[in-house]
């Protein structure tokens, strides 16, 4: 049975008294990692000290670095002879994070793909294909697993020969497509090249990236499917962490399975109820890797509650890392938050820079943004217009004041690989 009722629409009380006591089983569970032994004692924390779930702030964090320094096994909670799989987490630098699972958890990981996917309609009637690399990433064996479980009929594609994989969804008469949004875009774009239509695609599950609302729109144009973002991370079993619903409004959060938090990322508070910041996830099921307070390094805000399908509290679509955030007088802007804000103004294309300077000790932020030619005519009174409504857009989601520089289309750098659009000039004299 995988659209469970009773867990996912679990009244607060008794969510509250389920995570509490899933929580403090974690707490024991941690007990037999030494890292987390001596964490918890450096803090002063016992397990009697945690009374209630806002007690959990008495807990510290626990970094990505914290699990490469625990390298390779350093956070299994059990012996290796109990740890039936292994996956780990590319590092840019240094070795990458190694984690473990018990063969229940293989099972627990499964059985939450397994409700991702039955929340939106996807059943053992459907044919799936599993468009991701099948390594070490979890991507692969994940979803793999949670969609054999529910009885679907599953073709391990892996990545690479788009082609062929057009034509496997042709000959099999596939519903169902998980993949990387930016191997969706190319996928559409080989099959309108071989001048074949999908016709058989209902669902398009993407994640493992962050993607926009306008990539959603392209992708399910051109591929005929409706699409759904999927979040989770290889620390937290993979993905099945969060998913969105048939509403396509936020992500549902596994409650049941995952306590979480948003945060400051510089002070570590948690936030007030619907603002923006870090994701930290408390896994409250896990055996053989058990992690508290876990930073994800993703920026996102928790949503009002309730949604059509009754499940629990959903987060918004992440939005980008909180190392990339800025402390612009007092308050948190994340560079996705002004992407977001121009993006939904056609007038403006999707290329801006951002200046941060210190001027009579006050710092202050100009947002360049390239005119997109498309939509605006280019009459004087109309730019003074334009340039009036960025900044009122900006102020409403940054709650800042900003100069805005409207400027040619052309005119800005263009950055290959990963993106330099803000400038901070604070620290330079
Ligand atoms: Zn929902």
């Amino acid at each position: 049975m995988f659209w469970d009722k009773k867990m996912e629409t679990l009244k607060r009380g008794d969510l509250q008294e389920l995570q509490l006591k899933r929580l403090k089983k974690t707490l024991n569970q941690v007990q037999k990692v030494e890292f987390y032994r001596k964490l918890l004692k450096d803090a002063g924390v016992k397990n009697s000290s945690i009374k209630t779930l806002d007690d959990i702030t008495k807990i510290p964090f626990t970094k990505k670095q914290d699990l490469r320094n625990g390298y390779p096994f350093g956070f299994f909670a059990v012996p290796l002879k109990d740890v039936v799989r292994i996956h780990t987490t590319s590092g840019t630098t240094g070795k990458p994070t190694v984690v473990g699972y018990t063969r229940k958890d293989l099972e627990t990981w499964s059985d939450l793909i397994g409700r991702n996917m039955t929340m939106v309609g996807i059943t053992r009637n459907d044919v799936f294909q599993n468009m991701v690399n099948y390594g070490m990433f979890t991507g692969g064996l994940g979803f793999h697993y949670g969609a054999e479980k529910i009885g679907m009929t599953v073709i391990p594609s892996a990545t690479g020969n788009t082609k062929r994989q057009i034509e496997m969804i042709n000959d099999f008469g596939v519903t169902t497509i998980h993949c990387t949004p930016s191997y969706a875009m190319h996928l559409s774009e080989v099959a309108e090249e071989m001048g074949t239509e999908l016709k058989s695609l209902k669902t398009g599950l993407f994640g493992a990236e962050p993607w926009s609302e306008s990539i959603r729109t392209t992708l399910e144009k051109r591929l005929g499917v409706i699409a759904y973002d999927s979040y989770g991370l290889s620390e937290l079993f993979g993905p099945g962490v969060a998913f969105e619903c048939k509403e396509r409004d936020g992500l549902h959060i596994w409650h049941d399975s995952y306590l979480v938090e948003i945060i400051d990322p510089e002070t570590g508070e948690q936030v007030s109820n619907g603002e923006r910041g870090e994701l930290v996830v408390t896994p409250l099921v896990k055996e053989a890797m058990p992690l508290l307070r876990y930073r994800t390094g993703d920026v996102t805000l928790l949503m009002e509650d309730g949604c059509l399908c009754r499940r629990g509290k959903k987060i918004a679509r992440i939005t980008g890392r909180s190392d990339d955030m800025l402390v612009i007088r007092g308050i948190n802007v994340f560079p996705s938050q002004i992407e977001h804000v121009l993006l939904k103004i056609p007038e403006v294309g999707n290329q801006f820079m951002v200046y941060i300077d210190r001027i009579n000790h006050l710092d202050e932020m100009t947002v360049e943004v390239e005119i997109n030619r498309e939509f605006f005519s280019g009459e004087l009174s109309d730019l003074a217009r334009l340039q009036k409504k960025v900044v009122k857009e900006l102020r409403d989601t940054l709650e800042l004041r900003t100069t805005v520089r409207l400027v040619e289309p052309g005119t800005l750098p263009r950055f290959e690989g990963k993106a330099k659009r803000v400038i901070d000039r604070r620290g330079a004299i």
